[in-house]
């Protein structure tokens, strides 16, 4: 007798929810075509670029927090999904509407953008009760926003995929004092252009990716840029930015770092990362809880131990994006086409408290667990090697660790290199803005 036909939802339609669809489709002997729910009107997640802050018209959130300037950290050749290269004419380190673009072209041309439903958004996965303890799916409730309409709507679906994304809800730091500032208070995620900040002092406060982009787009413009944080140097800023200390507190017109300094800024920018949030499932009841770094326990930072027909797509940081989304992914589909035995719920738990413990003794923070870095490829790897598929190319680990080492050594110039594929295991540096003293930039 042939077997039913899995009916998956996947649940957000940027590059993660992409990727997962696009595999869904892929095996049709085993999934019906997959549905994919987008709150929003357009595919893309965190790559479609609006101006506005706040709420929309319709007094839905903006979820985005690109800035209109921003171009890619890492270069295309490793930003690709494996199966999927970029325009080769293009710079290694694209303008995020270069990546909006690929994506489009990417759902376009894997056949999945009929699948996708814009302006549903979810509101609740309920686990369906089976036998003997295990879920017989799951019922989805949404609501879909017509043009002058809403209605509800609740669906079956076999499997869920989440991957909604997790830098939308800003993390704000209990910094002592914050909330009687004067000045303008924001976080990047409200960040969109350099021009309404010229002439002001402004202080940023933490050095990720966020507020070291946000020192470079602000130095020409601004009176003064101070980045307060409490990492070794950043390396490569112009000279006019300030490296501070971390904020001790704040007072109504003053910010006081850690070193007893003192400033008064015009504006207090948060550059202080992002919250998980997944308001639409019951944690408690699918054994899952809100935890210091995100979200746990999860088996390979992937699966809800007690419920292995749901997973979480993207919720690791540090790592390179869509390679791993497309790891992650080829290895949830194996887990529902039953090539890839999961041990028993308590044995997954028990793993994934095993690694968080791992983690803590080797000196990590309990809130860094997620932050995979160069735990990433043995983590693909693995992946790849219980789940059945082509591990990455070793490209894409050595074109991003020659990335991350060029920036290290000079956050200005790192994206003036232009990296050039010649195959699955050799690249070379095709251009760059000059020899670097401190060495050709090749893989450490
Ligand atoms: P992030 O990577 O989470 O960095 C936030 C930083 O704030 C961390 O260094 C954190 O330090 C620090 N921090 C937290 N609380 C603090 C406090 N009280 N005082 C001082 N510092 C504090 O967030 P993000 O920089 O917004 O980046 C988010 C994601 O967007 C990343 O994946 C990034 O690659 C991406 N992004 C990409 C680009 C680009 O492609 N050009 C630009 C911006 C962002 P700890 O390490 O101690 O927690």
């Amino acid at each position: 007798m042939a077997s039913k036909k899995l009916r998956v939802a996947v649940i957000g339609a940027g590059a993660a929810g992409l990727c997962a669809a696009r595999h869904i489709l892929a095996y049709s002997e085993t999934f019906l075509p997959p549905v994919v729910f987008e709150a929003s009107g357009q595919l893309g997640g965190t790559w479609v670029y609006t101006e506005q802050t706040g709420e929309d018209e319709e007094g839905q959130p903006i979820c985005s927090s690109m800035y209109r300037d921003l171009r890619t950290n890492l270069p295309k050749e490793v930003m690709a999904f494996p199966d999927f290269p970029f325009d080769p004419s293009l710079p290694s380190f694209v303008h995020h509407s270069a990546m909006l673009a690929y994506l489009e072209s990417y759902a376009e041309q894997s056949g999945i953008k009929d699948h996708i439903r814009f302006r549903w958004q979810v509101d609740d996965v309920q686990p369906v009760p089976g036998e003997q303890d295990t879920t017989s799916g799951w019922d989805i409730k949404a609501t879909v926003r017509g043009s002058g309409s809403t209605r509800h709507v609740s669906e079956h679906f076999d499997a869920v995929m989440v991957c909604t994304g997790h830098y939308t809800i800003p993390w704000i730091p209990p910094i002592p004092g914050l909330d009687s500032f004067q000045g303008r208070l924001l976080h990047s995620h409200s960040y969109r252009l350099p021009e309404p900040f010229a002439g002001l002092t402004v202080v940023l406060v933490g050095a990720g990716p966020s507020g070291v982009d946000l020192a470079l787009q602000l130095s020409p413009v601004a009176a003064r840029v101070v980045l307060s944080h409490q990492g070794p140097p950043v390396r490569g800023l112009p000279e006019d930015v300030l490296q501070a200390p971390l904020l001790l507190k704040v007072t109504k017109e003053t910010v006081v770092f850690g070193d007893g300094s003192a400033l008064q800024p015009d504006v207090l920018i948060l550059c202080t990362g992002y919250r998980y949030h997944f308001p639409f499932l019951p944690l408690a009841q699918l054994g899952l809880q809100e935890t210091d770094y995100g979200l746990g326990p999860l088996y390979r930072h992937l699966l809800a131990p007690r419920h292995p027909s749901l997973f979480f797509i993207g919720l690791c940081q540090k790592i390179c994006p869509f390679p791993h989304f497309h790891c992650q992914v080829l290895f949830a589909l194996a887990v529902l086409r039953g090539r890839c035995p999961l041990p028993p719920a308590a044995e997954m738990e028990a793993d994934a408290q095993g690694q968080l413990g791992r983690h803590l003794r080797e000196g990590g923070l309990a809130r860094h667990f997620l932050m995979l870095k160069a735990q990433q490829w043995s983590y693909a790897e693995e992946l790849a090697r219980v789940g059945g598929f082509p591990p990455l190319p070793p490209v894409v680990r050595e074109i991003y660790e020659a990335t991350s080492a060029r920036r290290l050594r000079n956050v200005g110039t790192y994206r003036d290199t232009k990296y050039r594929l010649l195959g699955p295991d050799a690249w070379e540096v095709e251009w760059d803005s000059g020899p670097d003293p401190e060495g050709d930039g090749s893989a450490e």
